[in-house]
């Protein structure tokens, strides 16, 4: 019998491209290979993701388009947030689909595949507190990997629907990531992004994410040390100093911010103000010189007035992030803030959409403009779109350079000769070269 074949496509967050390593490895125990090609395959699975209404007709459009490549004896599944968020209704509104599993029901899919073939159609969307997949080797490739310290979260923002698609809070026990992260490095991993919904409120019990983070940084191999997403409330001092004095630790931290108007975090229940996040940027550019941060923006809230959001670009302006990924608030069914009802029109929420991704892009360009011309260790991560090799630095900007192949997954130091704005084109120096070959 020749091989079975998986296909995955994964929509989200890091944490689902990270799950989506770890479905891959568990449907090789069971013999199978990946493919990209989804005409053909098997099994095909998409792991979604459940934050935007948007996200999820994306998945419906493609679950239409799966149904086409599927054959007889052939799997298709829905997994992650959307199929924990929708269970069994899922497999009522699209015949085609098999399986509908959520992010704690892994174990199981490949059991349910060979039952689907059966003619079972199943959603599992049960919680389980205790799972996180110890025992399965994620099929990672390359230098980079995710690691998932943390699943669920306590915290309880009223847009946000992961508390009901992800469950609370749990985090694996200190000694389980580290021999995780051992194992990476004796692939050749050199570069792993810790993950977690707040991953900063790491506890296993006996260690926080200081403890945590000197823990990994001091696994043999392993050159950089990134995490993502934090809760700004989480940075206790311990673990700023940890960020500062952890040599693998990279200069760069994802810092949700969501808005710059304290009546508006409070109704999102953020549990900080603005000055409150103000606070926390000051402590990590006084710990981390040179830091880059990045941020989270919703606009158009339940009630966001134009002066709450003038503050929001005025806190986009004193921070002056690197970069900020924006987005319109999206009602999720069952959060809290669906039952505001004080709905900011469409076109009023599009119109600040626009001005508030002008007023960031225009920030971080001049920022990116002031760099050109220093130097940088980049870590070559594959072949660029437009051809050459795309690398990023330790504060996670993109450099485009020229070279062969050979060079992915080795360190060299650029010196930025351009940028477009947000990505920059680089130029090894001649030490990099030298660093290059070494590896
Ligand atoms: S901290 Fe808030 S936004 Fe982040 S996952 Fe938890 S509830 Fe959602």
């Amino acid at each position: 019998m020749s091989t079975r074949t998986v296909y995955l496509e994964t929509y989200g967050c890091q944490m689902n491209a990270a799950d989506s390593d770890l479905i891959v490895g568990l449907f090789a125990r069971e013999g199978y290979v990946r493919t990209d090609d989804a005409a053909g395959a098997d099994v095909m699975l998409i792991n979604t993701c459940a934050v935007r209404d948007h996200a999820e007709q994306r998945v419906i459009g493609r679950l239409g388009e799966l149904k086409r490549h599927k054959r007889p004896g052939d799997v298709v599944g829905v997994v992650g947030c959307m199929a924990q968020r929708l269970g069994p209704t899922l497999l009522e509104q699209a015949p085609h689909v098999d399986v509908v599993v959520g992010p704690d029901g892994y174990r199981s899919l490949p059991a349910l595949v060979a039952g689907a073939r059966d003619g079972q159609r199943t959603a599992d969307v049960e919680f389980r507190s205790w799972e996180h997949y110890e025992d399965v080797e994620p099929a990672t490739e390359g230098a980079s990997a995710f690691v998932t310290v943390q699943r669920g979260c306590n915290y309880r923002c009223t847009f946000c629907v992961v508390p009901m698609t992800r469950g609370s809070e749990r985090s694996r026990n200190l000694a389980d990531v580290v021999g995780e992260v051992r194992r990476l490095a004796a692939r050749g991993v050199t570069e792993v992004t810790l993950l977690g919904q707040t991953v900063n409120s790491y506890n296993d019990g006996a260690a926080d994410f200081a403890d945590l983070l000197r823990a990994v940084g001091a696994v043999p191999g392993i050159r950089r040390m990134r995490f993502t997403s934090p809760h700004p409330n989480d940075f206790s001092d311990r673990v700023i100093a940890a960020m500062a004095q952890v040599p693998a630790m990279c200069e760069h931290v994802h810092l949700p911010m969501q808005s710059g108007s304290s009546r508006t975090l409070k109704r999102m229940l953020r549990r900080y103000t603005r000055e409150g996040y103000l606070e926390c940027v000051g402590r990590l550019r006084q710990a981390v010189p040179g830091i880059a941060l990045t941020t989270d923006i919703i606009v158009g809230f339940p009630g966001e007035t134009e002066q709450d959001f003038a503050d929001t670009v005025s806190l986009v302006e004193d921070v002056g992030f690197d970069d900020a990924y924006t987005f319109r608030y999206s009602p999720r069914d069952g959060t809290p803030a669906t039952r505001l009802t004080d709905a900011v029109p469409d076109d009023v929420a599009g119109e600040r959409l626009e001005r508030i991704i002008a007023r960031a892009r225009q920030l971080a360009r001049a920022k990116n403009l002031g760099l050109v011309g220093s130097t940088h260790e980049v870590l070559v991560e594959g072949r660029a779109k437009r051809g050459g090799l795309q690398a990023r630095t330790r504060t996670n900007k993109i450099v485009l350079v020229e070279g062969n192949e050979d060079l992915v997954g080795n360190y060299m130091d650029v010196r930025l000769t351009g940028t477009t704005g947000s990505t920059f084109s680089g130029v090894p120096t001649r030490s990099g070269l030298e660093l290059s070959v070494v590896g």
